[in-house]
């Protein structure tokens, strides 16, 4: 062997505690969305945000996309780690959809650990009407920053206001600052606003999940008349019948409900056909 070259030992040994680290919040992550368990799922975000943003400003961002279009990603043995993320929020979308921001991406857990915090008083609900075409945004955003790259090459420029996510390597300018502070605020009166309506990562991801998800959220008959689960998606994602696979982020709250026999009105019509007087229980906590 070339001398010069390292062996697998030698490039393994200083990524393994690195893939150690990010295969446990995998599996965290994984767990929580497969038990639909609303205390995982917050524990993963605390570690989302801990780990994946401030430990290792680890975010898929809209360079990554760039990368596709010159093919300049990192040697591939020294960037393992890189490598088995990437795999995972591809795989992990074209399987579930918007995993990746329903409980990974460390901006939108950080403003979904928001929501239990701020009073429902404060919170603007957007019209459906609105919401329909403003979620639309972020798909031309995306056009916008491909383009200018396509055109300039420039990723340190002005496609750096189009993502917060530098604020976890605390590395942005005065004006970026004001940005993210302006947006922030923004996010208080208007839930996940930069997730649902500006992110470009998002929109990539949404087009994905739009053409595969494999595995979708079922439905039942009655979901074509009941609402219950169209007015608790807070992401604007369930219409009707219909779950908008761009727009659905897997947060579990539809399929929480629509497996609990106490509230979906499925399982109470199902209960009266059976001539059954028992009530049915709630089988999620
Ligand atoms: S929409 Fe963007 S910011 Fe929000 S979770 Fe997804 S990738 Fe992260
Ligand atoms: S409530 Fe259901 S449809 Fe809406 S984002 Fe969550 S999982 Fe998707």
């Amino acid at each position: 062997m070339d001398p010069a070259v390292d062996g697998w030992r030698e490039v393994l040994a200083p990524q393994a505690l690195d893939l150690a680290l990010l295969a446990a919040f995998i599996v965290l992550a994984l767990v929580s969305f497969f038990r639909k368990s609303i205390a995982l799922k917050y524990v993963t975000f605390v570690a989302s945000v801990g780990y994946l943003g401030f430990t290792k400003s680890s975010l898929v961002s809209v360079s990554d996309v760039f990368r596709l279009t010159d093919l300049s990603v990192p040697e591939f043995k020294y960037s393992l780690a890189w490598y088995g993320f990437m795999l995972f929020v591809v795989g992990s979308t074209v399987l579930w959809g918007r995993v990746y921001c329903g409980r990974v991406c460390a901006f939108g857990a950080l403003t979904q650990l928001m929501d239990p915090i701020i009073p429902r008083r404060m919170r603007l609900e957007i019209p459906v009407r609105i919401e329909k075409h403003a979620n639309l945004i972020k798909y031309g955003v995306l056009a916008g920053v491909v383009a200018y790259f396509l055109v300039t090459k420039d990723v340190a420029g002005p496609i750096r206001y189009a993502e917060p996510f530098w604020m976890f390597g605390l590395f942005g300018t005065p004006a970026m600052w004001a940005g993210l502070a302006v947006l922030l605020v923004a996010t208080v009166f208007v839930r996940n606003l930069y997730c649902r309506f500006l992110c470009p990562v998002g929109a990539t991801l949404g087009i994905i999940s739009q053409l595969t998800t494999v595995f979708r959220i079922k439905r039942w008959a009655e979901c074509n008349t009941c609402k219950i689960c169209e007015k608790t998606c807070e992401w604007g994602a369930i219409r009707g019948p219909l779950i908008v696979k761009s727009e659905c982020v897997r947060c579990d709250d539809c399929e929480r409900l629509y497996l609990d026999q106490k509230k979906c009105p499925h399982w109470l019509i199902l209960f009266k056909r059976k001539g059954n007087t028992a009530v049915p229980v709630s089988n999620l906590s």
